[in-house]
């Protein structure tokens, strides 16, 4: 499959004459872009685009009606963004974790279910399968994954255990030429959705952690059942269940990676999970900003607009500052991801600044609309619910700094 710029050669083309039917028209020129390379300024500007047309006028629908967005899942395969980091000989787009973070941000901005299924996809679901999988795995659980036609999520957590996922209590005993699964998996992105999902189950539970290890399970699969789809705060159009495994029986085959290595492929995946989800927050925060401007510049208040009022100008310099600085963290987060050194503390301070940038703006955003950044007429409120999960999956802030804390004392040699 061609790379992502020429696929996107017509499609730029007639993404670039598209109408912004945005209520917010007034959406900045890109002026954050200063030290991206071109592919990367172009890409930002595709996904802008894209996002403006076909997320943004539909994301409060998806929000409201609990719709899961197939159609632009689809669009958003096509376009090579459910697999921004696979080489293009294995049909991904053949970009790096910079391009990642920037098309996370723009997708997430117009809209952050999309944005979390992309997420899960490109870096948990198919980062693993990419790393750790064999030719065949690849051939049958990657390949046909990229383009929108399938989705894959990402099985750790447990109802008993989310940040503590060494402590797995699903398990996989081998019998014959097959992996015998049970227990269950809980709060699972796209769970409903998914073709296939990477599971991570107990093989040796005197190992403790060293003895999780890594399946790969096809849907449906006799044996696998899915909980009730959860009714969630936020980031509404991604459905979110259990997967349930009794006696769930799949080749011997699908065992990902070697025997024992699962908590080392789920950290793994985790950290470069990270960086999407840093992408995910900025996009979150950035949409509530564009909100608060836009509103603050028509809105009058004592026969002037508020967006003169210093008080009001004053929120709008922290918001812009917390998102920038979070900004440029993932960027750095990515850069040393795609330079191959280490990045895990960067990717957890990063996910760390952007989500707490998210639940920041988001929420001065709705003080700056007032009564009617309360009501769901405007964006705001969604933006405030969307912004709250990411500082809880894939690590919740607490977690993020035992990360941050653990990789400074060891660079202290402590
Ligand atoms: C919408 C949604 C989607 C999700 N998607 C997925 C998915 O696709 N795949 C998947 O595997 N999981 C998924 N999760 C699970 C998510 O990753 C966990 O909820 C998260 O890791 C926290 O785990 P927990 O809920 O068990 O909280 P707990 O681990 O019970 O934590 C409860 C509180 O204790 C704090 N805490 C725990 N341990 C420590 C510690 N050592 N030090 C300080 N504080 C601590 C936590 O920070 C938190 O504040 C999803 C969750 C949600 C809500």
């Amino acid at each position: 499959m061609a790379p992502i710029f020429s696929r996107f050669g017509s499609g730029i083309l007639s993404l670039a004459g598209l109408v912004r039917s945005s209520k917010y028209a007034a959406l900045r020129t890109i002026s954050n872009s200063y030290s991206l390379p071109e592919t990367h300024k172009m890409l930002q500007k595709t996904c802008r685009e894209f996002a403006e047309k076909e997320l943004q006028p539909v994301a409060a629908k998806f929000d409201k009606e609990h719709l899961y967005p197939k159609e632009q899942i689809k669009k958003l395969g096509e376009l090579g963004l459910l697999a921004v980091t696979v080489p293009e000989n294995a049909g991904g787009a053949g970009l790096d974790y910079l391009a990642y973070a920037i098309a996370m941000e723009e997708i997430s901005r117009g809209c952050a279910s999309c944005g979390v299924i992309m997420s899960v996809n490109n870096s948990l679901y198919l980062g693993a399968i990419q790393k750790f999988g064999t030719e065949e795995q690849k051939k049958k659980y990657l390949n046909p994954f990229v383009n929108g036609d399938r989705i894959g999520c990402f099985a750790l957590s447990e109802p008993g255990n989310g940040s503590d996922a060494g402590a797995a209590s699903t398990v996989a005993n081998l019998d014959g030429d097959s992996w015998v699964l049970n227990g269950t998996k809980s709060w699972i992105t796209s769970g409903y959705e998914a073709d296939a999902s990477v599971v991570f189950a107990t093989t040796d539970k005197s190992k403790k952690h060293k003895g999780i290890s890594c399946f790969i399970v096809p849907k449906p699969t006799a044996g696998l059942t899915l909980g009730k789809k959860e009714d969630k705060l936020g980031i509404r159009g991604s459905s979110t269940c259990n997967l349930i495994f009794e006696d769930c029986r799949i080749p011997k085959e699908n065992l990902l990676g070697q025997q024992g290595e699962g908590f080392k492929i789920a950290m793994m995946s985790l950290d470069a999970g990270r960086i999407g989800i840093a992408g995910q927050a900025l996009g979150i925060a950035q949409a509530a900003l564009d909100c608060a401007v836009n509103y603050a510049a028509q809105r009058q208040a004592f026969g002037a607009s508020i967006l003169k009022l210093q008080a009001i100008q004053i929120k709008l310099a922290e918001m812009e500052s917390k998102i920038e600085a979070a900004r440029l963290l993932t960027w750095k987060a990515a850069t040393l991801k795609d330079a191959g050194q280490k990045y895990t503390k960067e990717a957890a301070m990063a996910k760390l600044a952007a989500s707490e940038a998210a639940t920041f703006v988001s929420h001065q955003a709705i003080q700056i609309l007032g009564g009617m950044g309360y009501i769901s007429d405007m964006p705001a409120e969604r933006h405030y619910r969307d912004a709250r999960i990411t500082e809880i999956y894939e690590g919740t802030s607490e977690i993020q700094k035992l990360v941050i804390a653990g990789n400074l004392i060891k660079e202290y040699g402590l």
